[in-house]
């Protein structure tokens, strides 16, 4: 890999519409600092929360409720007192109008607080239901609150969320295309159904953490990336398209194929790569040991079964040596085949950070000898800042490209 530079249609000028108050600071009497480009970025529905019985919510500032289905203004105010909104009987809490979509829309953006962040952009409130078998809807008394966002700032908060704002820009700017294009991917999933929302808020999308999360630093990373995303154009494939980009913290050492981890067709650009730039990660390497009577006993509540006193482990798939897909858990009674998802869940995915693993068997104890965190696919997070610093010092683009190999950067906006 050369040492170019990032992309050469990235400007590292601030392109927010009123550039110098991307200095100001936030304060929950101003609107939250505007950036990135001005047209053309997408709006990201993010659930922050998913059928709750209650949602604490504030507007510091005025806003608007506006019944979503008839687009009918039902009340405004120039602040919202901190509240616990319900849905009760097909109502919610904040108007005695009988709809299962609200939309808060604040004057002042970054007003917004659910629990106790804020957020930017504009909430929708959703009230569960459920479909009885004559495919009649009933109302639940739960509800869903969805964070409606600018894409560029939605990623703002994320940068920092998913990684150390300490590391190396060149490593930060890869994971905002990573997760620029992987967000993009799942709102061309959705978009095929009819779900409220695109993305969640944890770390089984990608942590957002709203305004207050965000950094003078994240945002310049945003507007240095801004609108860029990974494509991959396969054999069959007349035009390059987005991916699933995924990443994780640590491979340790080699990144995983993304149709072993998650089955599906083979993706040349999420296919295993050596890393050899992940070694500071501190879960490189792990290792403990479980005794056979406490691995049994772990066995028994996840599979209800007693299959006896376990006397060997075998790991099987493609990569056995490596990820196995499938482990065979063989007692003294019976036999009991996990995938290596429910084996990892079983025993604890804080001690069994990764599927990749080897198991040794020491007198009555086995010895699970693991490398990395996460799911190894595509990006280490780890590595990219290993490949951004001395005495690598590569670029964002070529962090990107080694670990999605074949993917081509493009500005979308
Ligand atoms: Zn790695």
């Amino acid at each position: 890999m050369g040492r170019a530079a990032f992309l050469p249609t990235l400007s590292i000028l601030c392109l927010c519409a009123a550039c110098g108050s991307c200095d100001r600071l936030e304060s929950s009497s101003g609107p939250a600092p505007d950036f990135g480009p001005a047209e053309g970025v997408p709006t990201i529905r993010v659930a922050l929360r998913r059928n709750a019985e209650s949602v604490t919510l504030a507007i510091e500032g005025p806003y608007t409720i506006t019944d979503g289905d008839a687009s009918r203004m039902l009340s405004q105010g120039a602040f919202l007192a901190r509240d616990e909104v319900t849905y009760k009987s097909g109502k919610f809490s904040l108007t005695p109008i009988r709809t299962r979509h609200l939309i808060i829309t604040p004057k002042i953006n970054g007003s917004i607080v659910v629990g106790d962040k804020h957020y930017r952009g504009v909430l929708h409130l959703w009230g569960a239901r459920e479909k009885d078998k004559d495919g009649k809807y009933t109302p639940l008394d739960r509800l869903s609150a969805v964070n409606h966002v600018n894409l560029e700032h939605y990623l703002a908060s994320v940068v920092p969320a998913e990684m150390k704002m300490s590391w190396p820009e060149a490593a930060l700017q890869a994971q905002a295309v990573a997760a620029r294009t992987y967000a993009l991917w799942r709102m061309e999933q959705v978009a095929k159904g009819n779900r409220t929302w695109d993305l969640t808020s944890g770390a089984d999308s990608q942590v957002y953490a709203g305004l207050d999360r965000e950094t003078e630093k994240s945002r310049k990373i945003i507007i240095d990336t801004a609108g860029t995303v990974l494509l991959f154009k396969d054999l069959n494939d007349k035009e390059p398209s987005i991916f699933p980009a995924y990443y994780h913290s640590t491979c340790g050492g080699d990144t995983a194929d993304a149709h072993v981890v998650f089955g599906g067709r083979e993706m040349p650009c999420l296919t295993s790569v050596t890393c050899a730039y992940c070694t500071d990660s501190p879960v490189y390497e792990w290792t403990f040991a479980l005794s056979q009577n406490d691995l049994a006993e772990i066995i028994k509540k996840a599979g209800g079964k007693d299959i006896g006193k376990i006397v060997e482990i075998e790991c099987i798939g493609p990569e056995a040596a490596q990820r196995p897909r499938q482990v065979i858990l063989k007692g003294s009674e019976l036999q009991v085949r996990f995938s290596i998802g429910d084996f990892r869940r079983a025993v604890g995915t804080r001690r069994m950070k990764s599927s990749f693993f080897t198991i040794e068997k020491t007198g009555d104890y086995f010895k699970i000898t693991g490398h990395g965190w996460g799911h190894g696919v595509g990006m280490c997070q780890w590595g990219a800042a290993g490949m951004a610093a001395e005495p690598f010092c590569f670029s964002a683009q070529e962090i990107l490209q080694h670990y999605y190999q074949g993917a081509q950067l493009q500005r979308l906006y």
